[in-house]
């Protein structure tokens, strides 16, 4: 069994723990001067070759230039480590302690990243940006709002006046028509009453019968058909010319178009849930307007080419329940062209159809009034003489 060896005197007194030739440390406080320790420039005494077993008590060994530990730091050097350790951070005003020279010797964090400052609002720290659930759900209100300007507003109410409409109904689907920017009412007007009366011949704006592309977007990117001018000119549009709400949003049209349609879907969301710029102008605006465009555009060609005929099967409107999912009820179009002045454009009430339920509810609320409706023994009538017999299967 080895001999403990002789008690010797605190590390800092003894004369080999210090160079010769180094001048005096700096004078401490009087806490520091009455507590002697390592000294703060070098490693720790208790992690010297003093703990080596192999060096200690030896004269020609390391332990030569630093005595042997006491007796019970031998039998527990970690526990003698720990209590010699100071304090990670000083709470005397001593300067900084071996911890936080440690500490400050790790490399510094990594700049933020130089990123623009419409990503750096948010997504920077997280990955690429994303839009937010506000965001999203904005461009979905967006998206209903702007199709009930067409459906419940330039449709239902202005083409076909299937129903009637206070001033400050009239007013919310005017502004609802300049959010959907798909002409003013009165351009919209004339052009459904032209495909209402020429339904599928050449003075229908968008005629099924020259193909899918046309009747979906190609009737937009060509002039008109001279058939489709001339018969214009000659509908009665004077109920439109009458209504002062309509004439007002034709006259300020496109400055119309550029607040409701594009600035204000985009600076929403920046402004008031600190959204992107880039998310706010790219999806409850760019993304909304073209979803919405399409979802009526299928009106024209998909509603005209896709679906049973249960109503009349000399015409070619078809029932089609996506594009009512998607159109908030006006792909029941085989009803709508045969009774095209029922203001709920189906017989299924509220099934598929958006429009229908905000319709009633604005009767509800004493905005609306005289909704036009075909009785179920009219529609069942019909059914049976021209229809194609779709409806017995369901
Ligand atoms: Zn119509
Ligand atoms: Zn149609």
């Amino acid at each position: 069994m080895r001999e403990p060896g002789p008690p010797h005197p605190p590390l800092p007194q003894h004369p080999s723990s210090r160079p010769p030739a180094r001048p005096a440390p700096p004078r401490l406080p009087s806490r520091a001067r009455r507590e002697p320790g390592p000294r703060r420039d070098s490693p720790p005494a208790a992690l010297t070759p003093r703990i080596s077993p192999a060096g200690r008590g030896s004269p020609g060994g390391r332990g030569a230039e630093s005595p042997a530990p006491p007796a019970a730091e031998q039998a527990a050097p970690l526990k003698y480590l720990r209590a010699r350790l100071p304090e990670p951070h000083s709470s005397h005003g001593e300067g900084p302690t071996r911890a936080s020279r440690c500490c400050r010797r790790l490399p510094p964090p990594p700049p933020p990243p130089a990123c623009a400052p419409a990503y750096r609002r948010r997504g920077a720290e997280t990955g690429p940006p994303h839009a937010c659930a506000l965001a999203a759900g904005g461009a979905v209100l967006c998206f209903v709002v702007s199709a009930l300007g067409i459906t419940a507003g330039s449709h239902r109410l202005w083409s076909h006046r299937s129903y009637k409409a206070t001033l400050p109904l009239r007013i919310f689907l005017t502004i609802a028509n300049s959010v959907a920017f798909q002409n003013d009412i009165y351009e919209w007007v004339r052009d459904h009453r032209v495909h209402h009366k020429f339904s599928e011949t050449d003075a229908d704006p968008h005629n099924a019968m020259r193909g899918f592309f046309f009747s979906h977007i190609g009737w937009l990117l060509v002039r008109k058909h001279p058939d489709v001018i001339e018969k214009g000119q000659k509908l009665d549009l004077s109920d439109i010319k009458a209504d002062k709400v309509v004439m007002f949003q034709r006259r300020y049209y496109k400055p119309s178009v550029v607040l409701l349609c594009f600035t204000l879907p985009t600076v929403v969301p920046w402004y008031f849930w600190d959204e992107s710029i880039i998310i706010s102008f790219f999806i409850p605006a760019i993304l909304r307007y073209a979803v919405a465009l399409n979802a009526a555009w299928l009106v024209n060609s998909a509603a005209h080419m896709f679906g049973n005929r249960p109503y009349d099967q000399h015409i070619n409107p078809r029932e089609n329940p996506l594009v009512s999912l998607g159109a908030l009820g006006e792909g029941f179009h085989n009803y709508h062209h045969t009774f095209p002045y029922d203001y709920s454009t189906s017989e299924f009430g509220w099934r598929f159809n958006l429009t229908t339920a905000f319709i009633d509810l604005m009767c509800f609320l004493g905005l609306a009034s005289d909704r036009k409706k075909v009785s179920k023994e009219v529609i069942l009538a019909r059914k049976m003489r021209t229809g194609d017999g779709s409806h017995k299967s369901g």
